[in-house]
């Protein structure tokens, strides 16, 4: 002891901290590691066992309270040579400012041996500083500490014989002086000792023996990076080897020639990188085909024959295609604006395209509701042309509606129509078209309370033609009788061919018999005209049977099957006259 210490309080928190400070001071001491700890005025407070054998000079000396200041001029006077012991005081004092404003941790030698030293700042107690033995440096001092330490010097082999990574140490020749067992392990060799002299190369054949699997294509690319990256120190380039592994490969080249080589295994990463790559390859592939998709089903949009219309749950129409554009004849710029369906709507009215639109329908298109429920309907524009409008709602809100221009559509259906209820010789309305027009006529007639006549015409004498001149002569008698008859009868009535050369006619109203057998008259009068028919004069006459409702019936197939019956009656009374049902009288053919 140089003198006798002063009087040392330490602070209230740096007394309470001091249990835990020795705690730690003596775990640090099972690791090795040595400590002090300084309070806030730079005195010292708790150090180990490890502080004082790394640091010999303390021992005896070091005393609680000490202020650090003591502890660095005891340092530097075995450390400096006799001439810069003058400067003690400006070492001691730089040493005192490093000490407070210390963050990272230094290497430094100390007695022979290499330090690692940290210090840093424990609030409200002062600071704490730890040395550990970093690199031993073989000498007679060095060895005393370290055998004090109870540490012996670590061998490089003995230090890289625990790395995980592959370790290859090559002599001044470039060839293998020392290789660790992870190495070995990496590149499948027998032993260590087997790489011994040899060149990293060989190692790297030696690897893929008898493993080749995929015609040599990696392993040759590998001998190619080797040989071009062996030469440049430090920068690492990988290499594949056998069964998907791959090893990172870096090198360090010492002063005298030595290399270090660490062979790390980046196996992981790179199934990680190859995993990454084809998810980045299959997103910018599902990129690329929605892509295209899209620009598909836009072209599809604005080619396609229907008109496409589609409106947000904001009543927004997002989409409005060409056709949708020119079957409604809707502006472009007002379309381009994305307008609301209300907005267009209120332009369709304006421009007069619901003139042909049912009152009923046209609440039903301005209705909300609309837009919620599928709905359709088929609207007449104001150019006649008839466009089919479906709207179904979309899922989320709001709906999709297409236009279809259905005028050619309605017009062969017209034709169907036609052709299904029409005569195709005479043009006259068939058997089941005449017979539904009665039904729906008699139906009227009877809640109008009016009356009307079925006439039932057959030609007399009409076969002869046919078997005189042949078929198509009779076509075209037939043909032109029909033709007669429809100028003879008047717009409201109805002149239908029954079959063969049946004719009827639905005369509607009748308020009087006499108007009735007028008609007969006129008919039969008609028909017997001459006829001149591919040179041919010809002539025929009727037979006119009527029913007159509600006399003769009620029904249609009573008041068919009477007027049928008559006419039958007018035949049996030797032909071209009139008969009335149930009159049971012939009649004049001439009431003039
Ligand atoms: P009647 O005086 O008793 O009425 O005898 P008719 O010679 O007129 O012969 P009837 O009414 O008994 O028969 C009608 C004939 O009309 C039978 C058939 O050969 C002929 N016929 C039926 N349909 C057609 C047709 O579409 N074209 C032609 N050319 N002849 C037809
Ligand atoms: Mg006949």
């Amino acid at each position: 002891m140089d003198q006798q210490p002063p009087p040392f309080e330490p602070s209230a928190a740096a007394a309470s901290a001091l249990p835990v400070l020795r705690a730690v001071a003596e775990t640090l001491d099972s690791l090795g590691i040595g400590t002090c700890v300084f309070d806030e005025a730079d005195r010292a407070l708790v150090w180990n066992r490890t502080f004082l054998k790394l640091f010999p000079e303390h021992a005896a000396h070091i005393h609680v309270g000490e202020p650090y200041q003591a502890n660095l001029r005891r340092f530097y006077q075995n450390r400096l040579a006799a001439g810069e012991l003058a400067a003690m005081e400006r070492y001691v004092a730089d040493g005192l400012a490093r000490h407070r404003n210390q963050q990272r941790p230094f290497a430094f030698e100390h007695l022979g041996v290499r330090l690692w030293a940290a210090s840093l700042p424990l609030p409200k107690v002062g600071r704490i500083r730890i040395w550990q033995v970093r690199t031993p440096i073989a000498g007679p001092q060095g060895a005393q500490i370290l055998s004090a330490l109870g540490t012996t010097p670590i061998q490089d082999d003995a230090l890289f014989e625990h790395v995980a990574d592959g370790v290859m140490v090559t002599g001044t020749d470039d060839r293998i002086d020392w290789v660790n067992q992870s190495f070995v392990l990496m590149y499948d060799l027998p032993d260590r000792e087997a790489a011994r002299g040899q060149q990293f190369e060989w190692a790297y054949r030696a690897a893929w023996q008898g493993q080749i699997t995929d015609g040599g294509v990696l392993f040759e690319a590998g001998l190619a990076t080797l040989a071009d990256s062996m030469g440049f120190v430090g920068a690492p380039f990988e290499l594949p080897l056998p069964r998907d592994r791959w090893s990172r490969v870096i090198a360090q080249r010492s002063p005298d020639g030595k290399g270090y080589f660490a062979h790390v295994d980046i196996s992981a990463l790179k199934h990680q990188q190859r995993l990454l790559q084809a998810a980045e390859r299959r997103a910018r592939e599902s990129e690329a085909i929605l892509k295209e998709k899209s620009t598909l089903l836009e072209a599809t949009l604005q080619r396609m024959e229907q008109g496409v219309l589609m409106v947000s749950a904001e009543r927004v129409v997002e989409v409005c295609n060409r056709r949708a554009r020119e079957l409604l004849d809707l502006p472009q710029e007002l379309m381009e604006r994305r307008p609301t369906v209300d907005e267009v709507f209120a332009y369709q009215e304006a421009s007069g395209e619901f003139a042909h639109t049912p009152p009923q329908t046209l609440s039903l298109v301005r209705a909300v509701d609309g837009l919620h429920v599928p709905h359709g309907y088929d609207r007449k524009r104001p150019n006649g042309r008839v466009i089919e409008v479906r709207s179904v709602p979309v899922e989320g809100g709001g709906m999709l509606r297409t236009y279809t221009d259905i005028t050619e559509r309605r017009l062969a259906e017209e034709r169907i129509r036609h052709v299904a209820s029409h005569d195709g010789l005479t043009s006259l309305v068939n058997r089941e078209a005449f017979l539904e027009s009665l039904a729906s006529t008699a139906q009227t007639a009877r809640s109008l309370g009016v009356g009307f006549a079925v006439h039932f015409i057959d030609i007399d004498r009409f076969k002869p033609i046919n078997d005189s001149f042949g078929h198509a002569v009779g076509d075209k008698v037939l043909a032109l009788l029909a033709e007669r008859m429809r100028r003879i009868a008047r717009d409201g009535d109805l002149v239908a061919r029954m079959g063969g050369d049946e004719f009827a006619v639905l005369q509607y109203p009748v308020e009087q018999r006499d108007r009735a057998l007028g008609l007969a008259y006129r008919l039969l009068e008609g028909i017997s005209q001459a006829m001149e028919i591919e040179s041919h004069s010809l002539q025929v006459g009727a037979s006119i049977g009527i029913a007159l409702y509600p006399e003769a019936g009620g029904d249609a197939d009573t008041l068919l099957r009477n007027a049928d019956a008559a006419m039958y009656a007018a035949k049996a009374a030797g032909r071209d006259c009139v008969q009335v049902y149930d009159s049971g009288t012939e009649l004049d053919p001439d009431p003039d």
